[in-house]
């Protein structure tokens, strides 16, 4: 009946501003965090597999909101793409980050072998802007260009345009290093890692979590490290939660290795002590 509709619509539209509501308190929240305070990066280091060496870090996004508490990427990363936030925020990343190397560097914390793995959005790569940004803070802190590597997912890179080879291309003129996040999740296309100006995959988590439970799990991983070398790349590991696991690909003669195992994301205050203690190990 008519009086039911109404009252349905009664029910359902509070709901709905309320949503709305909440919703946009929280992109001006984001706004203020990206503008002031309220962002922060974690590090997670990146091991080398044979001798357990730090040999960089990847810095990963974390919001500690007001009333909130911590807020974990997956929940504002999607929101900060809808509102138009995402270039403003990778641009705080890039800076942020950058200049973090540049004060560990200046410490003599780490050596100018240590880069920092930072997370790029596909908006990132589509834009110009983003490629003078790099250079703008390459050349105002004095890193070199060899210690920061850019981590660009697999879906990003295949589904993108001319523009974004473009981008690529241009990112890797300014020295960068440049790594396929997440491989062997998205699109299998094998064609295009031998094409792509990229130096290195980060292999899925997802492709090692059957190590040491699953007896075909060895034999996947040896096989998506030929194809990787195969191409001319390097693979890194991520999502190395047990000894086993870190064993396992150690002895399958992998290199570099990420996770819960080693380390999980740590503040930057962290860093230096744990690079301190596996340099003197
Ligand atoms: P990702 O780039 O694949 O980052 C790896 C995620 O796996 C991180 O989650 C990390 O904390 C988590 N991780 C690390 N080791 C382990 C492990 O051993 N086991 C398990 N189960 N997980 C592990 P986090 O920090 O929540 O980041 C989630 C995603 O958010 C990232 O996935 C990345 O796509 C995105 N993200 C993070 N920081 C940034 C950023 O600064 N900019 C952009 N655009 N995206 C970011
Ligand atoms: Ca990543
Ligand atoms: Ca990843
Ligand atoms: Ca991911």
């Amino acid at each position: 009946s008519k009086a039911e509709g109404q009252n349905r619509l009664h029910i359902f539209e509070p709901g709905l501003l309320l949503v709305r509501r909440l919703r946009s308190q929280l992109v001006d929240d984001l706004r203020a965090a990206i503008k002031g305070q309220g962002l922060v990066l974690h590090y997670q280091p990146v091991v080398e597999l044979a001798t357990g060496r730090i040999e960089g870090v990847e810095a990963l996004i974390r919001w500690n909101h007001p009333s909130r508490g911590l807020i974990m990427p997956d929940e504002f990363i999607p929101l900060a793409e809808e509102a138009g936030l995402i270039s403003e925020l990778g641009f705080w990343v890039l800076n942020t980050a950058v200049g973090q190397l540049r004060d560990w560097i200046s410490d003599s914390v780490v050596d100018s072998r240590f880069s920092v793995r930072i997370n790029i959005s596909p908006t990132d790569l589509q834009s110009l802007q983003f490629i003078e940004d790099v250079r703008a803070v390459l050349t105002e802190t004095g890193v070199r260009p060899e210690q920061v590597v850019l981590e660009l997912t697999e879906m990003a890179i295949v589904k993108g345009n001319d523009l974004d080879r473009y981008s690529l291309g241009g990112l890797r003129g300014l020295g960068v290093g440049i790594e396929i996040d997440d491989f062997g999740t998205g699109y299998s296309s094998i064609s295009y890692l031998r094409k792509l100006p990229v130096d290195r995959v980060k292999v899925d988590r997802s492709l090692i979590v059957g190590l040491g439970t699953d007896p075909t799990q060895p034999a996947l991983v040896a096989a998506v490290l030929q194809l990787v070398r195969a191409c001319g790349l390097e693979a890194v590991w991520e999502g190395v939660e047990t000894a086993v696991q870190a064993d396992h690909l150690r002895n399958l003669g992998c290199l570099s290795a990420q996770g819960y195992f080693f380390s999980r994301p740590l503040p930057a205050e962290q860093i230096p002590a744990l690079v301190a203690a596996q340099s003197s190990a």
